[in-house]
């Protein structure tokens, strides 16, 4: 299930990445974070995409697919780290009060994307938190997650961090945080 879920979120999300096809899902292990997949993707692109434009040059596109698949771990062990996934009715109010240098209010979303802005909270957390760094706006646009973010200090991690994650909700149910897709049309 665990795997099964990992599969195909990670299929989707790097479906127009370089060497994707050499991903292999490997065992899930437990941890003190919550069970971790193992994976390995020798042909992946360790890069950022890059999308050729008309006129030669090109405009980056998608996080590179290792950076996109961390984070996709991390979401898999938030989820399943007490058993079967749930969120409780309080998860974005516990979110803001587990975290308030992250989440100086509750993230705004369904419960599906609870487990997105808690890996992201805790991976920039463990990385070490950027100076002055504040969420100032979060939302759903398009079907996709936005998470606004402010710092003075060097914040590229903590932004590669969050453009994975909105990369990742494109392909993760906001209602129930299962694999997902979206909707053609409004
Ligand atoms: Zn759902």
């Amino acid at each position: 299930m665990i795997r099964d879920e990992f599969t195909v979120i990670a299929g989707r999300a790097l479906r127009l990445h370089q060497g994707v096809e050499s991903l292999d899902v490997g065992a899930v292990r437990p941890s003190p974070v919550g069970p971790i997949v193992e994976w390995k993707a020798p042909l992946l692109s360790p890069d950022r995409q890059r999308r050729p434009l008309p006129g030669g040059g090109h405009v980056l596109g998608a996080p590179a697919g290792p950076d996109i698949l961390g984070v996709l771990v991390r979401y898999t062990a938030c989820r399943w780290r007490q058993g079967p996934p749930h969120a409780p009715s309080t998860w974005a109010e516990d979110l803001a009060f587990r975290h308030p240098a992250i989440f100086p209010f509750p993230p705004s979303s369904h419960a599906g994307w609870s487990w997105l802005w808690q890996a992201g909270a805790e991976m920039i957390e463990e990385y070490g938190i950027p100076k002055g760094f504040k969420t100032v706006d979060t939302k759903e646009k398009f079907g996709s997650l936005r998470w606004h973010t402010e710092a003075n200090g060097d914040d590229r991690h903590a932004d590669n961090v969050i453009s994975c994650i909105d990369h990742l909700s494109s392909f993760v149910c906001e209602y129930c945080g299962a694999p997902g897709l979206l909707r053609k049309g409004s």
